[in-house]
C-alpha cells in the first residue's frame, strides 16, 4: 500500500476500568467512589508504517460502556477515509462527526455523544502527529496561524470570536516562538498537584501529601471540599499550615452547591486563602458563576471540566463568569474545538489551567497549554496544568514531572497510547483483574 493511497481500516474500541475507589483515590464531594475510566479507541491503517492512532475519553466506572458504544457509532464516518487527507485536516471528520444529522439529535455538541467524538478526533491528531514524527505540541506550534483557523469551527462562537481575530492572535503569538521553545525544553510548563487534596483521605495523610508536594517543587495545590463545612475548616487549616503562605491552595467543589451556598461556603474559608474556588455550581450555570465571581473576590472563580463545548465557554466569557478557564482534553469534541477554546479565552485574556488527572488526561493536555503557550498567549504567568500522580504507568510516554513542571514530551504523537498490559489486565469486563476480582467476590459469598 503506498502513503498516498493508504486507508483508515478498523476503528477498534475497549472498555478499561481501573480500581481505584477501593483506595479512595479520585474521592470528591459528588463523586465518592470513583473508578477511573477510559473509553479508548485505536485507529488502524493499511499505510504498513507501524503506526496507529489512540484516543480516549475518561469516566469514572458505570457508563464507559455507552461510552464506548458511541464511539462504536462513529465508526462508519472514519473506515475508509484516506489517512493522508484525514491527517492534513483533522477539521473535515471533525465537521462531519459533529454534523451527522441523526447522531446530532443526542447532543447536540454536548454529553456523551460529543466525548466519543473528541475520543475520535483525538486519534486522529495522535496520528498526525505520529505521521509527522513530533509531538503534537510543537506539530501544533509549528504550524502556520492559517492552517490552523483552518481547523477552528467558528459556528455559534462568530460573535465572540472571528476567524480574522484568530488569524491576528495566531500572527502576533509567534513572535519569539523559539526562545518559548528553548525555555519549555529547558524547564517545563508549570504543573499544580491535587494528590494532597482528595475529599477520603485523613488529615495525617492530608499534611503529609501537602508537605511533600512542597518538596516536590509546586507552588500549587488543591483541596476537594463540600461536603461537609466543618470537615473542610478543619482541613484547609492542616492544610494552610503544612504549606505555609506562600505556596497556593485551589478548592474544588466539583459542582456541589446552589449559588447562595456557593458564596457562603466560600466566604467561610476565606480565611485559609484559598486561590480559586472551582466548579461552584452546576457547569451549565453561566449567570451562577458570574454571580458567584462578584461576591467571593478576591478569591477566583474556576471551572470547565465539565463544560460541554466551545458556545457555553464563550457564554462563560462574555458574562464575566470566570477568572480561570480550565480546558479539558476529553470532554469536549477533541484538538479543534480545545483550539478554538484557546482562542477565546487568550482574546479574553483570561488565563487557561488545564483540568487533568483522571486516565491520561494528564498526559494529552499538556500538549495543549505547551502550544497555548509557545505559539498563542506567549507565558505561563497564572498559568498550571493540574497534576495527579496516578494511572501514569499505563501509557507508554507517560507525563515527567521535574520540580513542579510537566517536561515537553519528545515522542512523536499525543502521548495517548495505552501499555498492552494494561489493556490486557484491565479490560472490562474480561481482563485479568476483573476476572480474578470477580472470582474472589464469588469465594467470599
Ligand atoms: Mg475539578
Amino acid at each position: 500500500m503506498t502513503a498516498t493511497s493508504a486507508r483508515i481500516t478498523a476503528v477498534d474500541t475497549f472498555d478499561v476500568r481501573f480500581p481505584t475507589s477501593r483506595e479512595l483515590d479520585g474521592s470528591d464531594a459528588m463523586n465518592p467512589d470513583p473508578d477511573y475510566s477510559a473509553a479508548y479507541v485505536v485507529l488502524r491503517t493499511d499505510a504498513g508504517d507501524g503506526l496507529e492512532g489512540q484516543g480516549f475519553t475518561f469516566t469514572i466506572g458505570r457508563g464507559n460502556d455507552v461510552q464506548v458504544a458511541a464511539i462504536n457509532a462513529l465508526r462508519s464516518h472514519v473506515v475508509g477515509r484516506c489517512v493522508q487527507e484525514l491527517c492534513a485536516d483533522p477539521g473535515s471528520l471533525s465537521r462531519d462527526l459533529i454534523g451527522d444529522s441523526q447522531l446530532r439529535w443526542l447532543g447536540p455538541e454536548k454529553g456523551v455523544m460529543h466525548m466519543a467524538i473528541g475520543a475520535v478526533v483525538n486519534a486522529v491528531w495522535d496520528l498526525a502527529a505520529k505521521r509527522e514524527g513530533k509531538p503534537l505540541w510543537q506539530l501544533l506550534a509549528h504550524a502556520s496561524p492559517e492552517w490552523l483557523v483552518s481547523q477552528v469551527d467558528f459556528r455559534y462562537i462568530g460573535d465572540a470570536l472571528s476567524p480574522d481575530d484568530a488569524l491576528r492572535m495566531l500572527g502576533a503569538g509567534r513572535a519569539g516562538l523559539a526562545e518559548r521553545e528553548a525555555m519549555l525544553l529547558e524547564r517545563g510548563y508549570p504543573g499544580y498537584t491535587t494528590s494532597p487534596g482528595w475529599l477520603g483521605y485523613s488529615d495525617d495523610k492530608l499534611t503529609r501529601l501537602a508537605k511533600q508536594a512542597v518538596a516536590d517543587g509546586f507552588t500549587q495545590i488543591k483541596l476537594k471540599v463540600g461536603a461537609d463545612l466543618a470537615d473542610d475548616i478543619r482541613r484547609l487549616r492542616a492544610a494552610r499550615e503544612a504549606v505555609g503562605d506562600g505556596i497556593r491552595i485551589a478548592i474544588d467543589a466539583n459542582q456541589r452547591w446552589n449559588v447562595d451556598e456557593a458564596i457562603d461556603w466560600t466566604n467561610a474559608l476565606a480565611e485559609f486563602d484559598p486561590y480559586w474556588i472551582e466548579e461552584p455550581t452546576s457547569p451549565d450555570d453561566i449567570l451562577g458563576h458570574a454571580s458567584v465571581r462578584r461576591v467571593v473576590a478576591p478569591v477566583k472563580v474556576a471551572t470547565g471540566e465539565h463544560v460541554q463545548n466551545r458556545i457555553v465557554f464563550k457564554q462563560l466569557l462574555q458574562a464575566g463568569a470566570l477568572d480561570v478557564l480550565q480546558i479539558d482534553a476529553a470532554r469536549v469534541g477533541g484538538v479543534n474545538e480545545n483550539l478554538a477554546t484557546l482562542l477565546l479565552a487568550a482574546k479574553f485574556g483570561v488565563p487557561v489551567c488545564p483540568h487533568a488527572g483522571g486516565v491520561g488526561l494528564c498526559e494529552l493536555v499538556q500538549h495543549l497549554s505547551m502550544f497555548d503557550y509557545l505559539a498563542l498567549s506567549g507565558t505561563t504567568e497564572n498559568r498550571v496544568i493540574e497534576y495527579v500522580d496516578h494511572l501514569h504507568q499505563h501509557f507508554t510516554e507517560p507525563v515527567v514531572i521535574r520540580d513542579g513542571h510537566y517536561t515537553a514530551p519528545l515522542a512523536p504523537g499525543f502521548s495517548a497510547t495505552m501499555r498492552e498490559e494494561s489493556l490486557a489486565e484491565y479490560r472490562y469486563p474480561d481482563g485479568a483483574f476483573w476476572i480474578a476480582d470477580r472470582a474472589g467476590q464469588e469465594d467470599a459469598a
